[in-house]
């Protein structure tokens, strides 16, 4: 074990132990409070990773031996000169430790208390090498508990101060962190273009208004349709969205009107319905009516982004090629994304080789999604493939998996399947030894990514939680409109639909179907897409 010193953001680390712990506890029921002083210093000298792992250790752990309650993540310090005693202190309220086991619970494999922790899986590791590691930074840990009521582990960790900047209202940015993973990033400008959104609610207008910002298009607002005609007769309009429900003149008859009003300048303007029932068979009847096309309510960043893109005119639309150069969104960090960031912070994982491979931070964030979710079932074919001996498709596998691993900057993780594909196609005794020797490993290394990696997606997978259950009636005309547009090619049509459908819980009997949908989908596996669907 090393330990590899570097400037970090103490905020950084607690982002990420804080963000992974919050969903293990949500799993379990806990209560997870936070708390972190707001003076700290935020930028320090240390080990960054070292220092997320014996939190880790230590978080993960209050998590496992608690039942139901709380744990609590305090975060101090004792400053003395330039360095910093910073104290974590964890609290649970879980099945606390017998005074007689305290002495033995920081050795290599000591697991107490095994009749109460028997379903419990461990390795009793965690602390030995928490312990250990702490050593080497100069640090301790110490324990206090009351057996049957909860445990209190204190960690102090001496970092040096490099820039006594306060870390400020952790909250406060813990959640703009959760903000900014789910957060869109527009793709285009449009400075000289006009748009007109009508909504009787004001809210409605300024989340429009919000979304839309940075593609610094020139917006109007009409809170009713009366106010929308008068305004279509004085300016001619690149597009206009359209609230459907709004009292006394609706979405639909304000439209109409628009399309045909005397002195109108917007007879041919296209005019996008808001509303907020996305029936089955919306689609189909808003068209019917007139309307252009229509988004379903709340109104998400991508979907208005892809709307207009598609009506609003190619002149006046000034794509952007990536957004890892929007310098403005990266707050102080000299040019470092989020995604960069939490990159430093990854075991294993080379940012800087994966944007090279990637060409852009745009297509690494969609890659990488796409890689983390399909860890599962790509891991299981793959030992499914190793068990039952099947070595051509096994190598076929691990081809794939040698690819897609060198796309996120896994190189050991591409390294290791190259080998074992090298072995599955020379199949001779020893490369077989080799496959059966290593793959264990490899699967081992492979399916650890998804603990790595779900810190990026909790936010949007919680959401995706909570949300209510998608209708059968809808989910086939998704499968229906997915297969219309396969039949034409048009990769964007299928991300919207699905993006629409992810907005809703997927039953249970359908997720395996409907991942292999998105998951071929994203790769334009299109004979996968049809299998998919057909089934
Ligand atoms: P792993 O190696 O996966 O972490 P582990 O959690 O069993 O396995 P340690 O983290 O080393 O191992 O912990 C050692 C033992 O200490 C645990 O098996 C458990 O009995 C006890 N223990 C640790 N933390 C707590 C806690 N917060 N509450 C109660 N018991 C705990
Ligand atoms: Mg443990």
């Amino acid at each position: 074990m090393e330990i590899v010193n570097a400037i970090y953001k103490l905020s950084s680390v607690l982002n990420d132990v804080t963000n992974m712990i919050i969903f293990k506890a949500k799993q379990k029921n806990l209560e997870f409070h936070v708390n972190v002083d707001e003076t700290l210093p935020d930028e320090l000298y240390g080990d960054p990773v070292r220092v997320r792992q014996v939190v880790v250790n230590i978080l993960n752990n209050a998590v496992k031996y608690t039942d139901k309650g709380s744990v609590s993540f305090h975060v101090e310090g004792v400053r003395d000169d330039d360095m910093i005693n910073l104290i974590f202190t964890v609290k649970d309220t879980g099945i606390g430790i017998k005074s007689e086991d305290l002495p033995k619970l920081f050795g290599k494999f000591q697991r107490v208390d095994l009749e109460r922790n028997s379903t419990v899986e461990g390795t009793g590791l965690g602390l030995s090498i928490t312990k250990n590691l702490l050593e080497m930074m100069k640090g301790e840990v110490n324990v206090d508990s009351e057996y049957g009521k909860g445990s209190t582990f204190t960690i102090r960790l001496p970092q040096k101060i490099i820039r006594d900047e306060a870390i400020g209202n952790f909250q406060e940015k813990f959640n703009q962190y959760i903000q900014s993973m789910r957060a869109y990033r527009e793709s285009f400008r449009a400075p000289e273009a006009h748009i007109l959104v009508v909504d009787d609610t004001d809210m409605n207008l300024t989340v429009v208004e919000g979304l839309l910002s940075k593609t610094e298009i020139k917006i109007d607002t009409a809170s009713s349709g009366f106010e929308a005609l008068s305004l279509t007769k004085k300016t001619k309009y690149d597009l206009i969205f359209m609230d459907q429900r709004m009292p006394q003149m609706d979405g639909t008859e304000a439209m109409q009107n628009i399309r045909s009003q005397d002195g109108g300048m917007n007879h041919d303007t296209p005019v996008i319905c808001l509303t907020a029932d996305a029936v089955s068979g919306a689609r189909e009847e808003y068209l019917r009516l007139g309307f252009t096309n229509y988004l379903s309510k709340p109104v998400e960043g991508p979907a208005i982004e892809n709307m207009l893109v598609k009506y609003l005119p190619e002149s006046k639309v000034i794509l952007q090629k990536t957004f890892a150069d929007d310098e403005s969104s990266n707050g102080t960090d000299a040019g470092h994304t989020e995604l960069e960031e939490f990159y430093e912070t990854a075991e294993g994982l080379s940012y800087d080789d994966a944007v090279r491979v990637c060409s852009n931070e745009d297509i690494l964030a969609r890659t990488l999604e796409q890689f983390y979710r399909s860890i599962n079932e790509n891991s299981n074919a793959i030992e499914l493939f190793f068990m039952n001996g099947d070595y051509k498709n096994y190598t076929i596998k691990v081809h794939a998996l040698k690819s897609s691993a060198r796309l996120i900057g896994a190189l050991k993780l591409s390294d290791d399947a190259r080998h074992l594909e090298d072995c599955g196609n020379d199949l001779s005794e020893s490369s077989m030894l080799q496959i059966q020797e290593r793959t264990p490993k490899l699967l081992e290394d492979y399916r650890s990514l998804i603990d790595i990696l779900s810190p990026l997606y909790a936010a949007k997978d919680k959401a995706r939680e909570s949300a209510p259950e998608i209708s059968r009636e809808s989910l086939n005309e998704a499968y229906e409109a997915i297969k219309e547009f396969s039949a034409s090619f048009d990769i964007d049509a299928i991300d919207s639909v699905i993006e629409e459908v992810r907005k809703y819980k997927i039953p249970e009997s359908e997720s395996a179907r409907f991942e292999k949908i998105e998951n071929s989908a994203r790769n334009m596996d299109w004979n996968g897409l049809n299998d998919a669907l057909k089934a």
